[in-house]
Formats: structure tokens, sequence, C-alpha cells
């Protein structure tokens, strides 16, 4: 349940029900939405029309029935209505602009210079979107508000960002009320993580699963469960730190406090480190050129594309971070006994398939449940901007996706 926001619910649990099955199909009939909801016929006829009234769902054709006459497709408008999201990562700041189906219809992206303060960059971030949108001729009564994806820890109930790491300026920042004020919208904040695992259940592998774990490898790493068809936050709305699970005890000390955290020994800054450490003491590697032309040469993405290019040192490096992984994704199943693992963030970029071979073999062969059910991995088709689509996709979550606290109308 999302708290801390006004962000307008656009009806109530059955509409939301239904809404949801159009959706999350490719197309469905009434008939085919009454059996998959257990509502009434009539029911669904009532919801349908009000959708289609409202614009926010189209007939498009018809399918043949068995028997019957042939059954009218409904499928959600994709520009009934829009979402912004913004993705304040510690490096660079992404910002997208949604349709309803969460499909991406512009995107800028730009590095952060370490001086600037939160302020200005929010005023930044909101100057690009009113832009993007004036573009795609948008006007602002079609978008339903901007959704903000940021490292934890965050106070979602105050809009703000705590204590991320590797930002000290951005302790205690409210920003949802900084990015209200400058783009004029309503603003929702989650964490990047959780963002993203939102992402996925929109518009990515997650649309018609009610039970996903989704680890998440930025700039740092972290996780989010997404358990009954809801983001599990915890009591402190900062559940699913996956990254701060041990994979090595009495390895590398974690910020957090820890020893040998997932962070801590699979982070892209961990890779860079070992390989670097690996290059200074004169191992053979196609990597030696950049690190004698200037060890800096040697980033993340370098080591990745080396890695799948077979170079021992780099491919040694990632296939110990991908045993990690895999150790931690065995914990995670073990723990919330999902039927979908989702791996995502901008970290797996080029070494997506290594993880998750790794990842995979492990879950066929160790968690608890796995003679019951398979465990599915998937790698998101968002890394390069989840968090920012995912961001989009809070406000989208928040406005359509079913809410038990509708039942009661609280
Ligand atoms: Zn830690």
């Amino acid at each position: 349940m999302f708290s801390g926001t006004n962000l307008p619910r656009v009806g109530g649990y059955n509409l939301n029900v239904v809404l949801s099955s159009i959706q999350a199909a490719d197309g469905i009939s009434r008939v085919e939405i009454a059996k998959q909801t257990g509502l009434t016929a009539q029911t669904v006829s009532v919801i349908v029309r009000r959708l289609i009234e409202q614009g926010i769902v189209k007939e498009d054709g018809s399918s043949p029935s068995s028997g019957g006459k042939p059954r009218t497709t409904l499928r959600i408008n994709p520009r009934a209505a829009y979402a912004i999201g913004i993705h304040f990562d510690p490096i660079e700041v992404s910002v997208v602009v949604v349709d309803m189906m969460g499909q991406e219809l512009a995107q800028s992206r730009h590095g952060i210079s370490p001086r600037l303060e939160p302020e200005a960059l929010i005023a930044e971030a909101a100057e690009v979107a009113h832009k993007r949108l004036a573009e795609l001729d948008i006007p602002d009564d079609r978008v339903l508000g901007v959704g903000a994806a940021c490292p934890g820890p965050i106070d979602q109930s105050q809009g703000l960002v705590i204590s991320p790491p590797r930002r000290d300026c951005w302790t205690e920042v409210p920003i949802k009320r900084l990015l209200e004020h400058h783009t004029g919208f309503d603003v929702i904040v989650d964490n990047d993580a959780n963002a993203a695992a939102i992402g996925e259940r929109w518009s990515g592998h997650g649309r018609t699963v009610s039970d996903f774990a989704f680890l998440y490898m930025g700039t740092g790493i972290g996780g989010a469960m997404f358990l009954s068809n809801h983001i599990y936050r915890g009591v402190s709305l900062n559940a699913g730190e996956f990254g701060h699970i041990v994979v090595e005890p009495n390895g590398t000390p974690c910020y957090c406090g820890n020893r040998g955290c997932l962070e801590a020994m699979c982070s892209p800054a961990a890779i860079v480190r070992n390989v670097r450490a690996e290059l200074a003491l004169g191992r053979a590697s196609s990597l030696v050129h950049l690190y004698d032309e200037d060890p800096e040469l040697v980033d993340h993405t370098a080591i990745c594309l080396a890695a799948v290019d077979n170079d021992q040192v780099a491919r040694r490096v990632i296939d110990r971070v991908a045993e990690y992984l895999a150790d931690c994704a065995v914990i995670i199943a073990n723990a919330l006994d999902v039927e979908l693992l989702v791996i995502g963030g901008k970290g797996v970029i080029h070494v997506a398939d290594i993880y998750a071979e790794k990842v995979t073999e492990f879950l066929q062969s160790r968690p608890l449940a796995r003679k019951t059910h398979t465990l599915r991995v998937a790698i998101s088709d968002m890394a390069n901007n989840g968090a920012a689509l995912g961001a989009a996709s809070l406000v989208l979550h928040a406005a359509y996706a079913p809410n038990t606290a509708d039942l009661v109308g609280v």
C-alpha cells in the first residue's frame, strides 16, 4: 500500500481489478475478465463501460469464440494518461516520460556534478521533464504525476532521502516537497530497487506474476519483494536490502557495519577494485595496456566486456561475483518462495548472461522448495534505465493497481 501520496486513484477495488487484468493481457474479452477475476459478467460489463467512457480502455477488434458471437477485444488506451519518472542515481539523473502502458516515449540522462546542491539538481530535472512533455505535446492535465527513485534508505511517508551512500550532501533532502514545487505535479518517492520492481510489474517480466523478487544491481546493490501483488516495504519502508546479505563471512568491510555483504563483494566498485588489484600483481590480461596507460581506464564496463571476451582476470572476478549472486538468490528463494527472480540494473549490462546462468544453476539445485516448483530467473529488459521507468510506473501503480484499502473505504 502506498502512503504519503495524494495521487488520484481512479476508482474502487473492482474497477482496478478489471483494469489490472486488461493491462496485464495483450487483448482480453469481457468474458475472459469475468473468468479471471471472479466478478459477474454484469459487473465487468458496467465497469468496462465506465472505463471506455473515461477513455482509459478501448475496444480493439474482436476474436472468435466457441459457439457464441465474436468477443470484443479490450485493450488499455496507452494515450489515456502519462507519467514522469526521475531516477536520482549517485552519479547521474535520468528523466523519462511514459504512457499508460509504461512504455517510454522520451528520455534524458545527464551526469551529476558532485558540487551541485540537491535543490538545483531537482530544479534542473523538473525543467527537463517539462521540456520533454512540451516536445511530446502532452498537456499537464494528462500527467498523473511524477515518480522519483532514489538510493535508499528513504522515508517514503515524508518523501525524504535519508542518507544515501556516496552522496553526503543528500542527507534528509525533502525530495517530494521540492519536486512538487518545481514540477507542479504530485510526486511519489521510492527507493530505486522498489521502483525498478514496480516497473517490471507494470511493463516487464512481472506483468503476469503475483510474487517475485528483484535483485537490483546499480551503483550499489539493492532488492525488492513483490508479494501478493504489492511491494513488501517493512516497518520503516526499507525492506529488501539484499545487498546487505552476507555472502562471505569475514569478507570486505561494508559501510553498513557488517563484513562480506553482497554489496561490498559484488558492486561495480568492488569489481573494479578486485580487477585492478590483480593487474597490479602483474597478471596477464587484455586489460594490461589500459591499466598501464591509466588504472582509471580499467572501469566496470571495460571489465565486463573483457569478461565476455574470456579475459582470464576479468572472467575470474565476474565468475566469483556470479557465485555470490547465486548464493544470495538461494537465500532469497528459501526466505520468500517466489516464482520469479528478476535481475536488473545497469550493473548487469554485458554480463547478464553469465550471472543468469550461475543463478539458475544454483536455484535448480539448492532451494528447499525446488521439487515443488521451479523458480524462473529473468534479466530485466530495462537494465539501462529500469529505475527511471520504474519510477514512472510507481505513479501508474499508485493510481491504477487494485488496493485492498479501497475495499474498506479507507
Ligand atoms: Zn552491508
